[in-house]
Order: structure tokens, then sequence, then C-alpha cells
């Protein structure tokens, strides 16, 4: 290729289609202005508005997360930079389209669904998975209609990571406490009739493997309303959890098993709600005439060397009757046509972010993100993970060029066209943007979300 024909010019920029545009979208987008190459960046989004798991999956009661908002508007500033909103790759443009009008497509479309439990009765009416519950009160579209009966006194959350922890929150929370934050109005009127008395959220392993952040688990001890209890007995460790805590390394588990030993010194006192956590059970049944009514669960016992001990059943069983059950158990990646997947891990196949198939590097195509490494980390795990996909796809910048010129965004608009897809830019977020912001004043809320694709796309007439 001469000189003048080279990828990364004002002659000839590097077009870079972004499919996602939650925090790796973003991260990905900033690390390739930052190259100092001439690029430009189209970033594809299902939904007119963006941020993904920023919007639709940080709780309304941390708002500071949110925060992170600021900084991708910044990045969405730049001027290479274009969004499609409402435009679903795989239906509205394929993954061809995407390679055909660009030099490389980068996946960052995150991990969409739940693991599963894999025990009966897991789909009764009753049982639901966070991912409905967290887009529910968060206001996305897709789960704006989901109804979760809030007339039981006892509600159960499997897991002990930190969805579990928001889940739990917002059933715990009252509404005084939510009625300021970007709540859903739909959710918060629905949790303003809860008659949830009881929340237990069950941990497979012991007080000293749980998930949780430490921030996280502490919220729990300054809610208004609701008494935070473990049972002494639960915090006797074994050995190897002992070693375990005694690392260095480990310090967020050590001061989670402090934040519990605070816990079970505490009485309820006179708060109307109760959060139970209890360790050491696995969901092994539900169970229920049309509708969930009992959870069974067995007792485990830890096995394995420290860092690496599993949950083992050890064959005794308890019943825990109970009206609601959140599965908070890890997310898992959706395939999409046109990119190879690994169905065991969730993700995209991939080796440093370039996708791979039999072992073959698929040029052109890229991931960062939970499609890349799977559902770990928080917000700003991102960033490094977007720098390094980036840093494989300016490497193979020579491959990426293959003479033929690339149209960019400008390819796919017939595209669009022609189908009738009607996509937002960023201008046009930013008013809907504003306009949630305008709803959210009276309220004294941050905003109030527009939760159907077509309010959003009625703000722009
Ligand atoms: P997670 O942290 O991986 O927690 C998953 C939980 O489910 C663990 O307690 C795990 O137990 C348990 N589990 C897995 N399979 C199970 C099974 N078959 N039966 C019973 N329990 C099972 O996942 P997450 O809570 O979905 O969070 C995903 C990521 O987002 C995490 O990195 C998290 O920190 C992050 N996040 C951060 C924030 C925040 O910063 N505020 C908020 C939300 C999410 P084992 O340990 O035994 O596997």
């Amino acid at each position: 290729m001469g000189e003048a024909n080279k990828l990364g010019t004002e002659q000839n920029p590097l077009r870079v289609a972004v499919v996602g545009s939650g925090p790796s979208g973003f991260y990905t987008t900033e690390a390739i202005i930052k190259s100092g190459l001439a690029v430009e960046i189209t970033m594809l989004e299902r939904l007119p508005a963006p941020y993904g798991l920023v919007r639709y999956g940080v709780a309304p009661d941390h708002p500071k997360l949110k925060q992170a908002i600021q900084v991708y508007e910044k990045i969405a500033e730049a001027r290479p930079f274009r969004f499609l909103g409402n435009v679903t790759v795989g239906r509205d443009i394929s993954v061809s389209d995407l390679s055909r009008t660009h030099h490389a497509v980068v996946f960052t479309c995150g991990a969409e669904t739940d693991r599963r439990l894999g025990v009966p009765g897991e789909e009764l009416a009753g049982s639901h998975t966070a991912t409905e519950f967290v887009g529910w009160y968060n206001g996305h579209p897709y789960y704006r209609d989901r109804e979760f009966d809030l007339s039981h006194e006892v509600a159960v959350i499997i897991g002990q990571g930190n969805v579990a922890a928001d889940v739990t929150r917002i059933l715990a929370k009252t509404v005084d406490e939510l009625k300021h934050t970007d709540i859903a109005e739909h959710a918060l009127e629905a949790l303003a009739e809860s008659r949830i008395r009881e929340i237990f959220v069950v941990g497979r392993r012991g007080p000293a493997q749980a998930k949780f952040t430490p921030k996280e688990l502490r919220e729990f001890g300054e809610l208004q309303d609701c008494a935070s209890i473990v049972d002494e007995q639960d915090l006797k460790l074994n050995p190897q959890s002992e070693l375990e805590l005694a690392d260095k390394n480990n310090a967020g588990n050590a001061k989670n098993v402090e934040i519990f030993q605070r816990f079970a010194s505490q009485d309820g006192g006179a708060k109307h709600r109760r959060c139970y956590f209890r360790f050491l059970k696995s969901p092994v049944r539900l169970l229920g005439e049309s509708r969930l009514q009992r959870l069974v669960l067995e007792q485990n016992r830890l096995e394995g060397e420290p860092f690496a001990q599993s949950a083992r059943g050890t064959g005794e069983y308890e019943e825990l009757p109970c009206g609601l059950l959140f599965r908070s158990i890890g997310y898992h990646g959706l395939p999409m046509a046109g990119v190879p997947f690994d169905q065991r891990r969730g993700v995209f196949a991939n080796d440093g972010g370039r996708i791979m198939e039999n072992g073959h590097v698929v040029a052109g195509l890229y991931a960062a993100g939970w499609i890349k490494r799977g559902p770990t980390g928080i917000i700003g795990t991102n960033r490094a993970d977007s720098v390094a996909t980036v840093g494989s796809l300016l490497a193979d910048l020579e491959a990426l060029n293959s003479g033929e010129s690339k149209a960019g965004a400008e390819g796919l608009y017939p595209l669009l066209a022609e189908s009738q897809v009607r996509f937002i830019d960023f201008a046009q977020w930013r008013r809907v943007d504003e306009a949630e912001i305008a709803r959210g004043e009276p309220k004294r809320k941050p905003r109030e979300k527009f939760t159907r694709v077509q309010e959003m796309l009625a703000v722009l007439g």
C-alpha cells in the first residue's frame, strides 16, 4: 500500500463501527480517537438512548456511578463521532454491512441475558431474573411492562454479587429513599404498595466468598427502615476461608466479613423490614401450585483449596416459604448472526479482543467489555479492556487497509432509509435527554425517563 493511501490519514481515515453504546463502546471510541490518527467512528445502539448499563443497569440510588455519562458526553462531542440510535445490528443492519462500510467493527454489546440456575420450578410465576427487575426499575423499554407481584411478605434473592445487592436494596428501601432518584415512575408506584417484609439474600458459598464490594455491603447498615441480619453461627469460618481472609490481596472479602459481624451483633430493632444474609445454601427446587410458594434449599459445605473452594451439597434440605424470587447469579452474552460465539463462556470467541474462528483471526472484527471477557468488573474495568482491544486493532492497521474505500456511516444511511429505520443521532438524543430532565424537575428527580421507544421518538416530532 503506498504512503498516500495509508490508513488513518486525512485522505484515508480509519473508519470503525462500534456496536453498543455502554461504557466499553465509549472507552473504545475514546481510545481510537486518542490514537492521533484520522478516524471516524460510527456507534450503533439498538435503543434510542445511549449509555447501556450506566443508564439501564446502575441502580437509581447510585447517582455517582452515573457521572461516567459526563465523560461519555465529552467523547460523543468529538468531531469524528456519529451515533446511530434505534438501530439493531443483526436486524436493521447486518455485520457484513458494517464490514463493507468500515475498516473494523468492534462489538461492545455486553452480556444481555442471565445465567440459569437449572433447577426445577425456575420458570414458575413469581420467579424472575435480576435483569428483568433491574431493567424494569430503570425504565428499560424492553422490561417496561414486566409485572412483579410485591404483595407477598417474603422475597428471596439468589446470589451474593453487586447486582443482588442492587435488587435487594431497591426492595428494602422506602419510597422516601427512592423518590428523588431517577427510578422509573411505574416502579416507584409499584414499590410504594410493596408488602415485602423479609428479604433473604442467599449465597451458595460462605460469608468470606460473597462477591459484594464492601462499599455496597456497608449500605445495608444504613437503610432507613430495613435491618440487616446475619446469624452469628454462619460467621464461623473453615481454615481455608481464614487463610483467604489473611491474604492482603483479599482485603475486600475481609472487610465484608467484618461488616457481616456488625450485622450479626445487632438486633433488628423497630425497623419494619428485615434483610437476612444466608450462606452455604443452594436452591434445588422451586415449588408452588400455579406460582412460587416455597423454595427448597440444600445445605452446602466448602471443598477445595483456599481461593478455589466450591460448594458441595450435604444432602440436608430446608424449605423457605416465599412469594417472589430473583435469580442474580451473573450474566451471559447472546450470539449475533455473523460472529463466532463461545457458548460455554457466553462471549464472542476472541483472542486479546480479536474475534477468532476455528483458531484463526476473523479480519476486521473485534470485541471489548463483557462480550469479550465475560460479565465481571466495575464500569472502570472496561476502560483498560477497551484500550487493550484498540491496541490490537491499531497493531492490525496495515492488514485492515484493503485498498477499497470505506464509506463509514454514509454507507449505512441508504440501507437504513431502504428498510425505513428511524435512527436517532446524538443531537436528537440530547433533545430527548433535555426533555427527560425537564420532566424530572417538578418531582425533584434528576430525570424522569421515557420508558417506551415511541415516547422518545415522539419528543423529536
Ligand atoms: P457476580 O459478582 O459474579 O455475582 C454472582 C453471584 O451469583 C455470586 O455470589 C455467585 O456465587 C452466585 N452464583 C453463580 N452461580 C450460581 C448458582 N448456580 N447458584 C447459586 N449462586 C450462584 O455477578 P453480578 O452480581 O451479576 O455482577 C456482575 C458484575 O457487575 C460484577 O463484577 C459486579 O461487581 C459488577 N457490578 C458492580 C456494581 C457496583 O459497582 N455498584 C453494581 C452491579 C454490578 P459464587 O461466588 O459461588 O460463584
